[in-house]
């Protein structure tokens, strides 16, 4: 019985800043680099009370790469988990997409999710920032809600929130 409902966030522009870097934005490689949005830690708790099971779905493919040690993502994962109640992390390692790999668009973390959990996906919502995880969401058949935020303004959704504390209105009105 799938009935668990759940949130999904994508990590690095929505629970994380990104950092300046070569004249870009880009995910974070240390964790000294590694800072939370303030907005993110009251919408867990928040979304925890209304018994979502919350997942970060992320691309890193810096690991692959050799740009980023597994040793230090494992570091940023351990102050995730100190500060946020998170029911699993899933990252994507892979440098490209692929039909059949993991990397963002693919919906395949997405269904990792749903069959280990037993996730609804009609009661569960992607939380994300880029044209990825947009896609993502669509290609699992999930609803996506963009975050805005200063670094992505230029991109549109019908569903957008220019705060996490925002998704609460959202929710209540979908339960
Ligand atoms: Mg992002």
């Amino acid at each position: 019985m799938y009935n668990k409902k759940a949130i999904f966030f994508d990590r690095d522009g929505v629970v994380n800043k990104l950092v300046a870097r070569d004249g870009g934005l880009y995910s974070p490689r240390v964790l000294k680099d590694f800072v939370f949005y303030d907005d993110i830690k009251p919408c867990i708790d928040y979304l925890i009370e209304k018994n979502f099971l919350i997942f970060i779905i992320s691309n890193q493919p810096d690991i692959s790469r050799g740009k980023m040690t597994i040793k230090e993502l494992e570091k940023i994962d351990l102050v995730i988990n100190e500060k946020l109640r998170i029911d699993e992390i899933y990252y994507s390692f892979e440098s490209e997409f692929t039909i059949n790999g993991t990397k963002k668009p693919s919906p395949k973390m997405l269904f990792q999710a749903k069959e280990k959990w037993k996730i609804d996906f009609s009661k569960s919502f992607f939380i994300g920032d880029s044209i990825a995880d947009r896609d993502c969401a669509k290609n699992a058949n999930l609803s996506f809600i963009l975050v805005s935020r200063s670094h992505n303004k230029e991109l549109n959704y019908p569903v957008k929130i220019n705060t996490l504390n925002d998704l609460k209105d959202i929710i209540d009105n979908n339960i």
